[in-house]
């Protein structure tokens, strides 16, 4: 009974201690893990598929950090609580089926859905894109999907032009999108802000986000530079599956 309750005294003064040390250096005190976020709805922030700085010095990992940890996670989070005010709304976690789907949207949350689900699912794809530079030769592309970039555009070359062009002279915020159309042949476009071409009956393959946040940090004002550079960095293996899934579809 003595031990027991010397044994409960010690605990205890060693506890106040262990108190006292945590409380003189607050530092170590904050790097305890913090508690996991509840989950707030049922879509999620993907993950990078490479290191924030794998896309440098083409893309900076400053601007990777803040546009996928601040600017793709304000997307999900906000698309989340624009679903949580239409519990009866169920639409799943396939953002693609939603975007597709939107005439069944609540109109009273259409807007947000618009906006922060097309913000979700153009970075999404974004991220899967884009690849460290070097990792295949940019000139060398095969397939079918190669074929239709020759047939429907006229070669890489020319895409990249057209693309530059188009970049150039979208006003504000949106995207230059390689897209797949309504009679499977590919085509270039823009759209405002975070409209996703599924919006429009077509089928995403590649878009360059020409959202100042997207170079502003490294580019400053010259969005052309920022659009020449991420050439470098496209998986175009990504893309042609991605065009070879679609045409099978
Ligand atoms: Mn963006």
């Amino acid at each position: 009974m003595l031990t027991t309750r010397r044994q409960a005294l010690k605990t205890l003064a060693a506890a106040t201690l262990a108190g006292t040390a945590l409380g003189n250096f607050p530092a170590l005190a904050q790097t305890a893990p913090a508690a996991a976020p509840a989950p707030t709805g049922p879509f999620t922030l993907p993950p990078l598929p490479y290191a924030y700085d794998a896309l440098e010095p083409h893309i900076d990992a400053e601007t990777m950090h803040l546009h996928h940890d601040k600017h793709h996670a304000a997307y999900v989070k906000k698309l989340n609580e624009a679903l949580a005010k239409e519990p009866s709304f169920a639409p799943g976690n396939d953002i693609e089926e939603l975007l597709k789907n939107f005439s069944s949207v609540p109109q009273s949350i259409q807007t947000a859905v618009r906006n922060n689900g097309g913000g979700h699912a153009n970075h999404s794809l974004f991220w899967q894109t884009l690849q460290p530079a070097g990792t295949i030769d940019q000139r060398k592309i095969f397939g079918p999907f190669q074929q239709a970039l020759a047939d429907d555009l006229g070669g890489m070359a020319k895409l990249q032009e057209e693309a530059a062009k188009l970049g150039a002279e979208l006003f504000g915020s949106g995207w230059v999108w390689l897209v797949l159309d309504g009679g499977k042949n590919l085509t270039l476009l823009t759209l405002p802000n975070q409209d996703s071409p599924l919006l429009e009956g077509h089928y995403p393959l590649f878009g360059i986000d020409v959202w100042e946040h997207a170079y502003y940090l490294k580019y400053h004002n010259l969005r052309a530079d920022y659009i020449k550079a991420i050439w470098n960095v496209v998986n175009w293996d990504f893309i042609s599956a991605r065009y070879d899934k679609a045409m099978k579809g």
